[in-house]
């Protein structure tokens, strides 16, 4: 249990759309909470400006071309500043009370496998880090005695309707996706789209890279990876359902026939005040729900013949980690692909399909295994992407 009066946070990920709707929940609980550190990852002066009203302990950019002008902008202000990979480490090591952990992609697992040695909480919305390393994030969390904490708002929806009933009192949990921009497109139209056609989500503002994975369902596959891990389930307990509105946050059903779900507005800063201040909940300045305006809640099955990628998670995860840490990498790189206007929408699910059937599998037992095994399947999408 957390002491409520004092609670310290590191914010990993701090510049990232996670990072300021934490912040935001933050300035809404001042008494309550206070930055120990600030961890971002090239947007320099966001970070400047997150640190002058927060007054961390710390601050960290991982971009260290950019390290001269933080010292500059933060001198003489009492705060520590760390650069560079290596600095973004260490400012993991500061002792707090909960971790935060919004950086996008691969490049959130190092740090957060390094938190948890110094925090006793850890709110995780760094799906990726569960995806590529979650066997290992999982052990080392339990040894370090530290909690987990879903800040995805589906994972969260699941935790919060499971209300720690025990695992045998469920019998599966039904998945929700927005279906992103492309639900209700032909599939040769879907191919054919372009970075502003997917970056268009319907109904929730968000990062770049998770807003392309959004559009293709790749967000739900590592969403799916990411359930396997947090409530201990198997492929099979996993229904995804297509909810275009994103009202129904997910649910679970219980082996009496009764499903919980959680409802509430697209707003993140809901989830992320629940894994804040679980068990309790702290009050919040979110728009209410207008259900009536709404009129109707709907669900569909996914159109996995359009959203190849969705299925794909399944195969992965019974393949093993390497597969894992493929599916991830090859998608990473071909998103990156697609953002810098190199490819088209179609060639990221290409990519990561024809990856997927060449890349080896591997043993992994530790992280040197996992970051060899991201940086082979690097290599192998930037050779599959088409030029
Ligand atoms: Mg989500």
């Amino acid at each position: 249990m957390l002491d409520a009066s004092s609670t310290t946070l590191t914010l990993l990920g701090a510049s990232g759309s996670i990072g300021q709707s934490c912040l935001d929940v933050v300035r809404q609980h001042l008494d309550t909470f206070r930055i120990q550190a600030l961890v971002g990852g090239a947007n320099l002066q966001r970070l400047v400006q997150d640190a002058l009203e927060f007054r961390p302990a710390c601050v960290a950019l991982a971009d260290d071309s950019q390290g001269q002008a933080l010292e500059t902008a933060l001198a003489g202000q009492g705060i520590e500043v760390l650069v560079g990979a290596q600095g973004v480490l260490e400012a993991c090591t500061r002792p707090n009370d909960i971790c935060v952990s919004a950086i996008t992609g691969f490049a959130g697992l190092e740090p957060t496998l390094t938190a948890l040695g110094h925090t006793k909480r850890l709110a995780l919305a760094n799906k990726e880090s569960l995806v590529c390393g979650g066997s290992l994030l999982m052990q080392a969390a339990r040894a370090a005695g530290v909690e987990v904490l879903p800040v995805d708002s589906e994972h969260s929806a699941i935790f919060q309707a499971l209300h720690q009933q025990p695992r045998a009192a469920l019998r599966s949990i039904v998945l929700t996706a927005s279906g992103g921009p492309f639900r209700t497109w032909e599939q040769e139209a879907i191919q054919a789209a372009q970075r502003e056609q997917a970056l268009a989500h319907p109904n929730w503002d968000m990062g770049a890279k998770v807003t392309v994975d959004s559009a293709s369902l790749m967000n739900k596959a590592l969403e799916f990876i990411e359930a396997l891990y947090l409530f201990d389930l198997e492929p099979e307990d996993i229904e995804v359902v297509v909810h275009p509105q994103s009202i129904v946050h997910s649910m679970v059903q219980f082996h009496d026939g009764s499903y919980l779900a959680q409802l509430g507005a697209p707003d993140m800063r809901s989830p992320i005040a629940y894994a804040l201040t679980y068990p309790q909940r702290a009050a919040l300045n979110v728009a209410p729900l207008d259900l009536v305006t709404l009129g109707s809640l709907s669900f569909e099955a996914p159109r996995h013949e359009a959203f190849p990628l969705l299925k794909l998670a399944e195969q992965a995860w019974r393949a093993g980690p390497s597969a894992m840490i493929a599916f991830n990498a090859l998608n990473e790189v071909a998103v990156s692909a697609f953002l810098g206007r190199k490819i088209l929408f179609g060639a990221i699910a290409q990519v990561v399909v024809e990856g997927m059937q060449r890349c080896e599998s591997a043993a992994i037992t530790s992280l040197a295994h996992i970051q060899h095994a991201d940086k082979s399947a690097r290599q192998l999408a930037e050779a599959l992407i088409p030029r």
